[in-house]
């Protein structure tokens, strides 16, 4: 038997996955390649005092899933982009590159000057407009809020590209080769930002936990309600199994954590703060224009001097387009205070914990995808952060020293 110790430092391996053990039986070739190294784990500390700030903010999900078509305002064309739920920061790309290529078609039939308006300026307006500049356009970004004051920001920063997305019942029937689409076509240029300055984009590790007997139900959250039975949440993530790392199951000896199942992975994790102090300064630097501005109807968008733009209003265009098909998903995250010695993500008990360089992120998932549905409400709730974090605690006990003499 292991101590405890010696497997939070890492000191144990498994035979056959590739540990550097030195039995006669680790010495055997191996019969498949290893996909996972046992290693040393900080602890997450995860007393409430380390609370540093909670954030909360809604997902626009639509049934029929982001809305991408184009419309005519008055004398101007509008292409819209918003509305991707769950999953805006993970298909941003993808779908602001489709927005982008429809604008640029469409200007170059007005046979204007390739200048073109972007309203909004989180993860889909950063990337229309980083899309736009990269096909030849001047671009002007309009917003009321601006980087870092954006909904975006307080994202998780997984890949979740099929989360919250649409509702699979209410989709056309193109719809899954469309995201699919999208989703290959962010994914890849998400991993243009690996290694680079400030890691805006990393491949992290992460463990999905579970207890032996299912996690006890948390106790209700004041103001958190499910929604109703008929949302069918689409699920499209094995369209994507021959490019996404997927997750195998280790033996829970190999790592620290007191519970009864244990699976290893690798995902893609967008370190928000950076990425988008990434995109801003460069749409900047290739001579993008920022105004702030608030528009109340369309018809404002039709008079801006740019006659093409991109709509990434998100949530805010339940209120300026009149879409009512936009239901708010409410997501609240608890923030601790950074550790930089943390560099993996767990997920346990209806809990995800993810390390960014701007700190642990905690989000409650139990109850799935309906949690929050049709809440509008952006307050704070601290009982509720609390509850989450006594959730994962259990993870990581505190560590006895022998009491000296
Ligand atoms: C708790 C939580 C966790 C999440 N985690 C993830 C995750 O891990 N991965 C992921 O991919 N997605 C995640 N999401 C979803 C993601 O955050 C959203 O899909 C995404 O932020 C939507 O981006 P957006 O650019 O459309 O909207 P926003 O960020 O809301 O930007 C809208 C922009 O439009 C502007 N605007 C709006 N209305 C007007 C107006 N009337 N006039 C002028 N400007 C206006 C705003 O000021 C802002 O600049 C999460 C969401 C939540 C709530």
């Amino acid at each position: 038997m292991k101590s405890r110790r010696s497997v939070l430092l890492g000191l144990t391996s498994v035979a056959g996955l590739g540990g550097c053990t030195t039995t006669s039986e680790s010495r055997r070739p191996l019969a498949t390649a290893p996909a996972f190294l046992p290693r040393r784990l900080a602890p997450i500390l995860t007393a409430p005092e380390r609370i540093v700030r909670i954030t909360v903010c809604t997902r626009p999900f639509r049934a029929a899933g982001p809305r991408l078509d184009i419309e005519r305002v008055g004398d101007a064309t509008v292409i819209h982009n918003y509305g991707h739920g769950g999953s805006g920061w993970s298909l941003s790309w993808g779908s602001s590159g489709l927005a982008a290529r429809k604008a640029m078609a469409v200007a170059g039939e007005t046979g204007g000057p390739p200048t073109i308006a972007v309203i909004g300026c989180g993860a889909l307006g950063l990337t229309s407009a980083l899309q736009l500049q990269r096909l030849g356009a001047r671009v002007v970004i309009y917003a009321k809020e601006r980087t870092p004051f954006t909904r975006s920001m307080r994202a998780t920063g997984t890949w979740t590209p099929d989360s919250r997305v649409a509702d699979a019942d209410k989709v056309d029937a193109d719809f899954p080769d469309l995201w699919e689409r999208m989703a290959r076509e962010s994914f890849a240029a998400h991993q243009t930002y690996l290694g680079t300055e400030g890691d805006p984009v990393v491949f992290h590790d992460r463990y999905i936990l579970a207890s032996a007997t299912p996690a006890s139900s948390a106790p209700p959250k004041p103001g958190i309600k499910t929604g109703p039975p008929d949302i069918h949440f689409a699920s499209y993530g094995d369209r994507l199994r021959d490019i996404v790392p997927r997750s195998i199951p280790i033996p829970v000896e190999t790592t620290p954590f007191p519970v009864a199942s244990a699976r290893f992975g690798t995902g893609l994790q967008f370190n928000v703060t950076e990425l988008a102090h990434r995109l801003m300064t460069e749409f900047l630097m290739q001579g993008g224009r920022i105004e702030t501005r608030e528009f109340h109807a369309p018809m404002e968008i039709a008079a801006l001097p740019e006659k093409v733009a991109i709509n990434c209003t998100g949530y805010g265009a339940k209120a300026l387009w009149n879409d009512q098909t936009i239901t708010p998903v409410r997501g609240q995250i608890t923030w601790l205070a950074p550790q930089p010695e943390v560099d993996y993500a767990v997920f346990y008990a209806g809990v995800a914990v993810v390390s960014r360089p701007d700190g642990i992120v905690i989000q409650n998932t139990q109850g799935g995808d309906m949690v929050g549905y049709g809440i509008e409400d952006e307050t704070p709730d601290r009982a509720e952060a609390e509850a989450t974090i006594a959730r994962v605690a259990p993870l990581f006990p505190p560590i006895r020293r022998p009491s000296t003499p």
